[in-house]
């Protein structure tokens, strides 16, 4: 438990870490326990292996504000903070608190104009809902993290991730939603770079071809 101060409101508050964190592509080996989209697969997140608080969601109770650290600036103001679409989250009930938190936290950003932030927390809010067998708004949720990595894939020389590791999670990204004919007629053949990526694609893709939208492991593409 932490008591942090909030930057907009100015009222302390006791707050709990939740740990997530994905990994980059460029360095987990083949056979890693990692999730196709670059999630720590569940037994590393068990163990504690490899989590970081990068993402943890504090949530002020008195004005609603998100963030890493409560105190952390922001641009935005009350205003923000008050409206309808930001407290009900633009009316998607999500089944797990963090989720909530996790799609505020994405809201903020978005309005702040962050866009790579806006993207890890609504990943965060896809894998809470997972998580949670909350396989609608999962859905809701991956849609609109499909829509920035499109912005991603057309803004050249961004290399956060390279563009065939963005393209990796969009396709894990329309098969978890069951999107499986457009996976199939618009990337089955296109090339991608590594060999690798190249393994995980056809492995995404004949799960495709047999309507899977379950979760896998990087490991589960060498078995
Ligand atoms: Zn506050």
């Amino acid at each position: 438990m932490v008591y942090e101060r909030c930057f907009i409101c100015n009222k302390k508050s006791y707050q709990t870490t939740h740990y997530e964190s994905d990994v980059d592509f460029r360095t987990f080996p083949r056979g890693s326990d990692v999730d196709l989209d670059g999630r720590i697969h569940r037994r590393g997140r068990e163990s504690g292996d490899f989590l970081n608080p990068f993402s943890s969601v504090h949530e002020c109770p008195y004005c609603g504000y998100v963030s890493n650290n409560l105190s952390d600036k922001t641009i935005l103001s009350t205003n923000f903070f008050d409206s309808e679409s930001y407290r009900n989250c633009n009316n998607i009930i999500f089944k797990s608190d963090l989720a909530k938190k996790c799609y505020k936290s994405y809201l903020i950003y978005k309005e702040s104009n962050k866009l790579i932030q806006s993207f890890f927390y609504i990943q965060y809010c896809a894998w809470a809902c997972d998580d949670e067998n909350d396989d609608e708004n999962g859905i809701i949720v991956r849609k609109i993290g499909i829509t920035i990595i499109n912005e991603f894939l057309s803004l050249k020389g961004f290399n956060f991730k390279t563009h065939d590791e963005w393209l990796l999670i969009k396709f894990d990204w329309m098969r978890r939603m069951g999107d499986f004919e457009n996976l199939i007629n618009e990337y089955e053949n296109i090339s991608l770079e590594k060999i690798a990526h190249s393994e995980v694609f056809r492995f995404q893709l004949e799960k495709a071809k047999n309507r899977d939208s379950s979760c896998y492991s990087i490991s589960d593409v060498y078995k």
